[in-house]
């Protein structure tokens, strides 16, 4: 069997100091696809060091530069795209069109962030204008250091893309942990940095899980900041270490958005919005638009054309085309939906779908795509993130009275408004307190677009300018104008 026991450290691939190893599991099948190290906090130590040894010099390579390799991995992930979606499908589970959209959007973070490290050199020393008389202050832009980059299981390549593709713009250099459930396709990046002569140090890849490898890198103290995107339960693990030394913290965090369908919606429209939003990759997106806030005058048409949508979704075989969802990428994931799931039982909400209504495939982490209508805004299940395929659907009477149940979360990360009429999607969508907003689409998400959340779904931006500076020092240069 495959043993993945190396590290990628200063542009080798060395042993890893760890003695544990972890299964990674093909979710369809459940068989054991290769063996990964749990890693060790050795490693750690050594990954920080080298990229700090590398540090000086990628600082001072100035940004077009450095946009050459960002343009190099953009290439390099193109030129492995057929195996890189499937390699992707076979150890996350999900379909090949979601996990080319993993692949896609990726290629497009890099090719964005290398356009955004050219134009970081023309903002260099840009002049500051300032009231006080004989006084010159310019503004420059320095890389926050080596920073940690901590990826989670549901979109390997674009989650990991988020982070090293503006921080290697802005001249940090890092240490990537990508997560210990599918750590396959993020292998690419190293081999990638061999191939297009990035400078050794400037990527370090660790492979490992929480305690082998995150808790470690959190802490470190050769770390002057870490980017996290997971749960809120390890986002908070993360926070708190940082805290211990004062450095900065990215989060992207849980979500459970929701999607307003107004009385104006095109019933059948608004249903393929919908299924879009909470069925897309078998529910496991941060931003799925969990909670249905469904205007009662519409209702009814609306869950109608849900539940043919939903009896007509094929679940099977990732890698087969007609198959339209996947089983959940682990069983641990699996097992946190179905006790969702006994939840609901015990809650009597008012089921439209369920396993009842379909035959699963005999093996795979499957979820049958699940909708509760009339779901009691008391309910775990309508205030909890489930991340899987479970719809909660509740009724409003008013757009005031829409507004305020999608902004009663403690997340705040994405939301959704469908409406006939544009205009009044955009106001509504002005009213909501989230990081990202669709209106009569849904999941749009846009390299030029900052991605992050209010309240528990995280802090700091991802992607646009927001990502850049979020790697960078802000640092002034003021003295006499006559020198
Ligand atoms: P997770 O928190 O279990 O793991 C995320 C990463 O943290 C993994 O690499 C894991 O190995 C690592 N980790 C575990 N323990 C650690 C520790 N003590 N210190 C440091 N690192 C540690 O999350 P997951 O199950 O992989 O992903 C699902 C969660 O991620 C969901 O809550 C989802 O909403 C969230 N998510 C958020 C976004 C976003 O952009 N807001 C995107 C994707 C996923």
């Amino acid at each position: 069997m495959h043993r993945l026991e190396q590290q990628f450290i200063d542009n080798q691939w060395v042993r890893s100091r760890g003695a544990r190893y972890l299964p990674v599991m093909n979710p369809y099948r459940e068989e054991v696809l290769a063996e990964v190290t749990a890693g060790a906090p050795q490693d750690v130590d050594d990954a920080v060091k080298t990229a700090q040894r590398a540090l000086p010099a990628w600082r001072s390579l100035g940004g077009a530069k450095r946009a050459t390799y960002l343009e190099g991995f953009a290439a390099a992930l193109t030129r492995r795209r057929e195996a890189l979606v499937r390699l992707s499908s076979t150890n996350n589970g999900k379909v090949l069109a979601e996990a080319a959209i993993d692949l896609d959007d990726a290629i497009a973070c890099y090719r964005y962030y290398a356009d955004q490290a050219r134009r970081l050199d023309e903002r260099q020393g840009a002049a500051v204008s300032v009231e006080m008389a004989n006084v010159e202050a310019r503004c420059y832009h320095d890389p926050v250091g080596v920073v940690g980059l901590i990826t989670p299981w549901n979109f390997p390549l674009v989650t990991s893309a988020w982070k090293l593709a503006p921080a290697l713009a802005a001249g940090c250099t890092a240490v990537l942990k990508p997560s210990e459930v599918t750590p396959l396709p993020e292998q690419a990046l190293a081999e990638i940095a061999l191939e297009i002569g990035l400078p050794s140090g400037v990527l370090n890849l660790l492979n490992g899980d929480g305690e082998g490898i995150g808790a470690p890198l959190s802490r470190h103290a050769g770390i002057d900041k870490i980017s996290f995107t997971g749960s809120n339960r390890v986002g908070e693990a993360v926070m708190a270490a940082a805290a211990e030394r004062t450095v900065g913290v990215s989060l992207e965090l849980g979500g459970k958005s929701p999607i307003l369908v107004m009385e104006d919606a095109d019933p059948e429209q608004a249903a393929d919005w919908v299924m879009a939003g909470i069925y897309f990759n078998a529910g496991q997106i941060c931003s799925a638009t969990s909670r249905l806030l469904v205007h009662e005058a519409v209702a009814d048409s609306l869950y109608s054309a849900l539940e043919k949508r939903i009896d007509a979704l094929v679940l099977g075989n990732p890698l087969a085309e007609q198959t339209d969802m996947g089983p959940l990428a682990n069983a641990r994931q699996r097992e946190t939906v179905n006790g969702y799931l006994a939840t609901a039982e015990q809650e009597g909400l008012r089921v439209v779908r369920d396993a009842r209504h379909r035959q699963l495939p005999s093996r795979g982490y499957f979820v049958a795509p699940t909708l509760y209508r009339d779901v009691p805004l008391t309910s775990r299940l309508w205030k909890e993130e489930i991340f899987g395929p479970v719809l909660c659907g509740h009724s409003v009477a008013n757009e005031q009275e829409a507004i305020a149940l999608a902004n009663d979360s403690d997340f705040g990360l994405a939301a959704t408004v469908i409406s006939g009429d544009g205009d009044r999607a955009r106001r509504i969508g002005r009213e909501l307190r989230a990081g990202s907003i669709w209106f009569n689409s849904e999941q749009l998400v846009l390299p030029e677009t900052g991605w992050g959340g209010f309240k528990r779904s995280g802090i700091g931006r991802e992607l646009g300018p927001w990502g850049l500076s979020s790697y960078l020092e802000v640092k002034h240069v003021i003295g006499p104008s006559h020198g």
